[in-house]
């Protein structure tokens, strides 16, 4: 995907930036919670899953949600507006609802 410069800014103010990254990315069966509490904090947290759900990323906690929760948005998404409408990475402001404290699942 091509993206501008400005498109990419959020990443400078990312609260990950300043935590140990490995909490972002747990074992098979690890804990998120650590990762779900710092991204419960972060001003960018909307523009972060807009960006991995536009990205397809498959591991890894982004915006607060795990890979399995952000693929049940997506397939929320398109049950409720079908194919072809706008995509939940534009609507991800409204879709951050993940509590922090959940597990990675
Ligand atoms: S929402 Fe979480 S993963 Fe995304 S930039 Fe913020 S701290 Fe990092």
């Amino acid at each position: 995907m091509n993206t501008s410069s400005s498109d990419e800014q959020w990443r400078r103010l990312a609260l990950c930036a300043q935590t140990d990254p490995e909490v972002f990315f747990p074992e098979l069966g690890g804990s998120a919670v650590s990762a779900k509490k710092v991204c419960a904090r972060c001003e960018v947290r909307a523009k972060c899953l807009a960006d991995a759900l536009n990205n397809g990323e498959s591991y890894g906690i982004w915006g607060g949600m795990s890979d399995n929760e952000r693929t049940r948005l997506k397939r929320k998404w398109t049950r409720k507006h079908g194919r072809g409408t706008t995509n939940p990475p534009d609507r991800a402001d409204t879709a951050v609802t993940a509590p922090a404290n959940q597990t990675a699942s």
